[in-house]
């Protein structure tokens, strides 16, 4: 594998992001973003000198809207509180802005620029019409009631409303904002416009929602590993899993690396983590964290064989010997120290279900140790696109069985891996499948908006 040289050399780019930390000195994660893209993206700045003249990069990197807002809500005693509401609307070069809410305390703008920017290249990566956005708030859904859930919901919806659309902007759920929450938010969009259109994805089957796409990050993350590893002998059948979260992507990625024959032995929440030797069984998974809402420990009530063991603690997953590892909880939990007891203990490949799951110095610790690397953009880019999908199913007024939307998302994850690592190859980073994803996504973008001109 030609690995790019993990420093930024290039004068232009340099300016660009010197200039934007002036900017935003404490938006650390979207800096961090910035910096992971503008160091893959040096080989096509100097071979494309058309990017520098149009100002590209520093049209890239300023969102083209932030909106802001309050969100009042009244808890179940009466009581008033009042979160932030964004959506970081980045880029519509490609088609309609299109990105999740995220509903979590640690939400601020500069997370969600980081998850926007990172959403313009892997949307463009999909292969589908679809621009890059974000937004969330910083409330809590943890511990609240229903209609708590409700009411924050509508409140937030009612601001929102104005400034989405089906062709606009086109919000889906993320962490905190599964399907109950995009339930609340849609009815509260249909009451306020009188029209029932395809305005949030992740809808519920039989109000428009798309078969698959449940399932479609956790089992997109399977089928680009799959590929991935078939390019170098290998397969998920009789290896040994680690998968970090208990949530939507990680569910449906142990389901799917348990049916192409792996054996997934640890799942885990914020709270700590189950390790079954004997193969986690994500029917319970499902039944814990979908139907019941509980916390992962209660995994052991279900473990009839009781071969599990509870850990306290998030680190400590990391340190599980496996073949393959899929971080599918949050942004950086994967640190250089645990990158190394990974590849220590025999860990041949990485693919990113969560964000930006792995910080910079544990992917110098993979490619380091030749460890295949599915980064986030590419690797979980089938939940965005099966929305895309729903997208398509809502405007033809259409609903495509489970097996042809899984196809379609299967042949999708297959088509973003060969394309980035074609990407790789063609500026000389052969195997290098994050630098090939930056660069893939890039270029579609870049390419649409010379296009369409400079004031746009
Ligand atoms: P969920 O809210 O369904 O699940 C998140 C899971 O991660 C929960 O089990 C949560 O535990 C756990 N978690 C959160 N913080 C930590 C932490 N610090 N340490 C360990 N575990 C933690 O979210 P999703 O599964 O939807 O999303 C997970 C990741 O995947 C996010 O980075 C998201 O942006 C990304 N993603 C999601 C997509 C989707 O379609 N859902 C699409 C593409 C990316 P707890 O219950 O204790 O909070």
């Amino acid at each position: 594998m030609a690995s790019i040289k993990n420093e930024l050399s290039n004068k232009y780019l340099q300016g660009v992001y010197r200039d934007l930390k002036k900017r935003y000195p404490e938006q650390k994660e979207f800096l961090e973003a910035v910096m992971e893209v503008f160091i893959s993206l040096q080989p096509v700045v100097e071979a494309r000198p058309e990017i520098q003249k149009n100002a590209i990069i520093e049209r890239l990197v300023e969102p083209e809207r932030t909106i802001m807002f309050r969100v009042p809500w009244m808890d179940d005693k009466g009581k008033v509180h009042v979160n932030r509401g964004y959506r970081v609307q980045f880029n519509s070069a490609i088609g309609p802005y299109k990105g999740g809410l995220r509903l979590h305390p640690s939400v601020n703008l500069s997370i969600l620029k980081f998850l926007g920017f990172e959403q313009i290249f892997k949307n463009s990566l999909t292969t589908l019409p679809i621009g890059g956005g974000k937004g969330g708030s910083d409330f809590d859904p943890k511990g609240k009631s229903d209609n708590e859930i409700m009411r924050f919901c509508q409140s937030f919806m009612t601001e929102l409303y104005r400034h989405i659309g089906p062709d606009t902007d086109v919000p889906a759920g993320d962490i905190g904002t599964g399907g109950r929450e995009i339930g609340y938010m849609y009815g509260q969009y249909k009451r306020l416009r009188n029209e029932f259109t395809g305005v949030l994805t992740g809808k519920a089957i039989p109000a428009g929602g798309s078969l698959a796409r449940t399932e479609a990050t956790g089992f997109g993350l399977c089928y680009f590993m799959q590929e991935y590893m078939k390019d170098y002998k290998m397969s998920f059948k009789g290896k040994t899993v680690v998968i970090s979260g208990s949530g939507n992507v990680a569910i449906y990625a142990c389901q799917k690396a348990t049916e192409l024959g792996a054996k997934v032995v640890a799942v885990s929440d914020s709270n700590g983590y189950i390790y079954d030797p004997a193969g986690i069984d994500y029917r319970n998974l499902q039944l814990i964290k979908e139907q019941k809402r509980d916390r992962i420990k209660t995994y052991l009530n279900y473990d009839f064989g009781k071969k599990a063991q509870y850990f306290e603690g998030c680190k400590g997953i990391w340190t599980i010997k496996c073949d393959i590892a899929l971080p599918c909880a949050t942004q950086n939990e994967i640190d250089g120290e645990s990158a190394e007891i990974l590849v220590k203990n025999g860990c041949k490949a990485v693919g990113e279900g969560a964000n930006m799951p792995s910080t910079p110095e544990a992917i110098a610790v993979y490619k380091a140790n030749k460890v295949l690397f599915g980064p986030a953009k590419a690797a979980n880019a089938g939940g965005v696109a099966t929305s895309a999908l729903e997208m398509c199913q809502n405007s033809a007024r259409l609903s495509w069985t489970f097996e042809e939307v899984d196809k379609k998302l299967n042949d999708i994850m297959v088509t973003i891996y060969h394309n980035s690592a074609n990407a790789a190859k063609k500026y000389g980073f052969e195997g290098d499948i994050q630098v090939g994803a930056n660069i893939a996504g890039f270029e579609k973008v870049c390419d649409a908006m010379l296009w369409e001109g400079i004031s746009y």
